[in-house]
């Protein structure tokens, strides 16, 4: 499949990767919206948020600590930060894999955009 994700997860493709386990990948984001911009994501494809079920839902708890880990590990765990899933054309989504952007290191406003 011809997903730029996947490639990074399958280490076809380069990417600032920050943490890495057997299912969840953290990296950079290539355009960062914020002094800390990671994306979290599953290694395997699933093509959004809506593809989540009862079967593969271990997933979002596994990629909710990883976002934890990271906040700490970026000290802004006390400080706060934004974690967001981009939905869909209208939600913003531009990537079709399922990501989780952690954002910090600044003040997020809102509403946003
Ligand atoms: P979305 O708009 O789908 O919520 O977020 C996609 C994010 O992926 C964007 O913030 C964009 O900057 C980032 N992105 C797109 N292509 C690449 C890439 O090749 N490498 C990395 N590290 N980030 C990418
Ligand atoms: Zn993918």
């Amino acid at each position: 499949m011809d997903c730029i994700f996947c490639k990074i997860a399958g280490h076809e493709m380069a990417a600032n990767i920050v943490f890495e386990d057997d299912d969840v990948m953290a990296f950079r984001d290539i355009n960062p919206q914020a002094p800390i911009h990671l994306l979290i994501v599953p290694k395997k494809h699933l093509g959004s948020i809506m593809e989540i079920n009862e079967e593969n839902g271990e997933i979002i708890n596994k990629i909710i600590r990883t976002a934890q880990n990271l906040a700490r590990q970026n000290n802004i765990d006390s400080k706060g930060f934004r974690l967001v899933v981009n939905t869909g054309n209208d939600g913003g989504q531009t990537v079709g894999h399922l990501h989780f952007h952690l954002l910090g290191g600044r003040f997020m406003t809102w509403p946003p955009g």
